[in-house]
């Protein structure tokens, strides 16, 4: 029996963990499938405040673990298959485990969709980025191109041109799915250009170079074509990571977990969500 049990290892996670060893709760934090979470994807951090010349993602994510296990929380690599949360105990299921808990946190983030070429991982942080807000500043005086077609991909678009010369937005439709208010805006920026009924087949490009440019199919006429660029972001949604809370936490329409406002109680006394998980509007 713990007295708390922590799923998932983003900032989130670590920051709770931080916390409950301080207060003496000697928690159980799972790190789930990719330890560190989101983080461990990028490369330089320049935006954490502490760290003036910022601080590369996983060795950020690294001090974090080190500064929660300082503090006397049990880290487990493994990752959690399935929850009871119905009834008190809680129990939590990680490998052949089952863990009983009074209090459960749930700090499993949300994976950004990717568009399923094999290069998108390789060049993840190396020109490739699902985060304007992080990567944005790298591509001052750059050419960039943005996939999606929904208001995430609008608002990274129109964000990257206060540093990019040009922001090509591909998008597999000549229709977009943003609210009408983010496509005008846009539409309007005269440094954003559409490129439509596309869909990217390659990233060009190596860990070393950077991106280089792209390979690029028009859906309709199936002709090829290169777009040179330096940097490609993504911006096709995101996937909260909750599949194995389904029918027992309340969860959103989009499948995030409900928090009580300003709070970070679920629904359920003693279960509690931070993070991505529970925040689809600052991520
Ligand atoms: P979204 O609305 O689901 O849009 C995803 C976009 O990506 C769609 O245009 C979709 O194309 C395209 N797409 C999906 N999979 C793709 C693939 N494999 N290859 C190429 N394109 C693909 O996601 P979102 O833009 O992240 O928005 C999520 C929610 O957050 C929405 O409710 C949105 O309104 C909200 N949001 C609001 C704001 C704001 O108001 N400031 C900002 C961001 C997000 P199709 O159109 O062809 O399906």
């Amino acid at each position: 029996m713990r007295n708390m049990i922590i799923i998932g290892s983003g900032p989130a996670g670590l920051t709770a963990a931080v916390y409950a060893a301080r207060a003496n709760l000697e928690p159980l934090l799972i790190e789930g499938k990719e330890p560190g979470g989101q983080l461990t994807l990028t490369t330089l951090v320049e935006n954490y405040p502490g760290f003036s010349d910022g601080i590369m993602g996983p060795q950020l994510m690294e001090e974090m673990r080190k500064q929660a296990q300082r503090f006397g929380a049990e880290i487990v690599n493994s990752h959690v298959h399935a929850v009871k949360l119905k009834e008190q105990p809680f129990r939590v299921y990680y490998g052949d485990q089952e863990v009983q808990a009074k209090t459960v946190v749930i700090s499993t983030g949300s994976s950004a969709k990717l568009i399923g070429i094999e290069t998108e991982i390789q060049l993840m942080g190396h020109g490739v980025s699902t985060c304007a807000t992080c990567d944005g500043f790298f591509y001052r005086g750059k050419e960039i191109a943005v996939v999606g077609g929904g208001d995430s991909a609008m608002e990274e678009a129109t964000f990257l041109t206060k540093f990019a010369t040009k922001v090509s937005v591909i998008h597999r439709r000549e229709a977009l799915r943003a609210s009408k208010i983010m496509q005008d805006r846009a539409a309007g920026n005269p440094k954003i250009h559409f490129v439509w009924n596309t869909v990217v087949e390659e990233i060009l490009g190596s860990r070393e170079t950077g991106v280089t440019g792209l390979k690029v199919r028009n859906i309709k006429t199936q002709g090829i074509s290169e777009l040179k660029v330096d940097g490609l972001f993504i911006a096709i949604g995101h996937n909260p990571n909750t599949d194995i809370f389904k029918g027992q936490v309340d969860l959103d329409d989009l499948g995030y977990i409900k928090t009580q406002p300003d709070s970070t109680r679920t629904n359920i006394p003693g279960v509690f969500a931070c993070g991505d998980v529970q925040d689809p509007i600052f991520r």
